[in-house]
């Protein structure tokens, strides 16, 4: 089925999910806000990113560095020489592009002439103290790899680590992008996932294949269908100035194949850089091989907002229920922000709210689930369909009786009768991930 984007950006802004940023003052232009249930969603996503690479592995580290970071790590890294984008004008509209992205040397929009590209530095600038001059120059982090670079050799010593090992964030990184667009897949202040994978030379090819698939099996696992994905290799021309080689998970996404993360092979170049820009030698002593070396470096580095967007249009479903359509979010029952929710089947009874409302603080703590009685039954179950809720305990009057509920599967709408005493356990075999 093919989705269109104002459709999720609709359903987004209706139940919760993403809200246009600064809206009461006409909106920041291609800025956004993540709503109770988008920064349900978000959390999710990366926690099953940091349990995938932090906790169920043995060779990673966690790490949260600082946004602002010594300036000269920009020059080692070679951002502020070239993290640019080629920015044309149309002389006519006065509209900007970025110049790679157009067929033509014409303007799309009018078919003006026009200007010759600049290249424009992507990172924002911003001044430390009160002095606002050249010497108290910062720059917001324009990727969060550059964090870990830094910290390797902390990492490395205080946890004691040998190659081959990794260290692994989460973290927001800004980007003065010329063209942001398409929802939430293009902004300038987004949040990264990102992997530094150090390795032997020699090694790194092995290493590099080894992180496409790891990669490309986590977004499977937890919910996007295998034709929606696709590899594609970086050619010569259009890889970063660091790189060996690349590779670019894509998404198909309503506006076409696009970039969901870059595995990239990143060399000796960074740990290098920092070697020839600060005084700390970062060269690696294998203690068994009595060898020295600069590692290299397998970087996966996904974006959360994009995978979290990937994730909804994936989930995203319309069907016809006895003529009627009905819109459901096919969450991962990991991913999804609320697990359950309790709804009593008549409103206006004192007992059967009482109870539904006993049963969802028992779960509450180990489940995020919510309590809802503000509408008729079908409506309820809409709500939480959209939303993608997987499972929903309805109370009803037989309930005071039989101590027995009913709970609906989304996806199947399958409807099973279980004991009240029996419900932690159902659950229990449904999520892997607690709340
Ligand atoms: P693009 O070619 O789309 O500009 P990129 O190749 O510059 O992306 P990387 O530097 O490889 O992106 O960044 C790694 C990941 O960070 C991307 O795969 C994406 O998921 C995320 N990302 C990068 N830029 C943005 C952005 N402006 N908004 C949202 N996510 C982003």
């Amino acid at each position: 089925m093919k989705i269109e984007m104002e459709k999720i950006v609709s359903l987004c802004k209706r139940r919760g999910f993403i809200f246009q940023n600064s809206e009461i003052y006409g909106g920041l232009g291609n800025t956004w806000d993540y709503g109770p249930l988008g920064v349900g969603l978000k959390k999710n996503v990366k926690e099953a990113w940091w349990k995938n690479i932090v906790y169920e592995r043995e060779d990673m580290e966690g790490l949260d560095s600082a946004i602002l970071m010594h300036p000269n790590t920009w020059l080692a890294s070679g951002h502020v020489e070239s993290f640019t984008d080629p920015l044309v004008d149309c002389k006519k509209c006065k509209k900007r592009f970025r110049e790679d992205d157009l067929d033509k040397h014409i303007c799309p929009e009018c078919g003006g002439e026009l200007t010759d590209p600049r290249q424009f530095n992507l990172m924002f600038k911003t001044f430390v103290g009160p002095v606002e001059n050249e010497a108290s120059t910062v720059y917001l982090r324009p990727e969060t790899a550059q964090g870990i670079f830094i910290n390797f050799f902390n990492i490395l010593t205080s946890m004691r680590r040998k190659i081959p090992f990794g260290i692994a964030q989460i973290g927001k990184a800004f980007r003065n992008e010329i063209t942001p667009g398409n929802f939430v897949f293009r902004t300038r202040e987004f949040e990264q996932m990102e992997i530094e994978y150090f390795v032997k030379p020699g090694t790194d090819k092995e290493w590099h294949d080894y992180w496409v698939n790891e990669r490309l099996e986590w977004y499977k696992k937890y919910g996007i269908k295998q034709e929606n994905l696709r590899l594609r290799e970086h050619g010569k021309d259009e890889m970063a100035h660091y790189a060996k080689s690349c590779f670019d998970i894509e998404y198909l996404f309503p506006m076409g194949w696009s970039e969901l993360e870059g595995i990239a092979n990143r060399t000796d170049f960074d740990l290098k850089q920092h070697t020839n820009y600060s005084n700390r030698n970062l060269i690696y002593f294998d203690e068994e091989t009595k060898e020295k070396y600069f590692p290299y470096v397998i970087e996966p580095s996904a974006g959360v907002d994009r995978s979290s967007l990937a994730f909804l249009i994936d989930a995203y479903k319309e069907e016809d229920v006895r003529g009627r359509k009905r819109v459901f979010l096919s969450f991962h029952p990991d991913i999804a922000p609320v697990k359950v929710a309790v709804l009593p089947l008549l409103r206006n009874r004192g007992d059967i709210v009482e109870l539904s409302k006993k049963i969802k603080k028992d779960i509450l703590n180990q489940y995020v689930t919510v309590y809802d009685d503000t509408g008729s039954i079908g409506r309820l179950y809409r709500r939480q369909d959209e939303i993608g809720t997987p499972y929903c305990i309805t109370v009803d009057v037989q309930s005071l009786e039989d101590r027995a509920v009913t709970i609906r599967e989304r996806d199947s709408m399958q409807q099973d009768r279980i004991s009240i005493d029996q419900i932690s356990q159902y659950l229990k075999d449904k999520f892997s991930l607690l709340h």
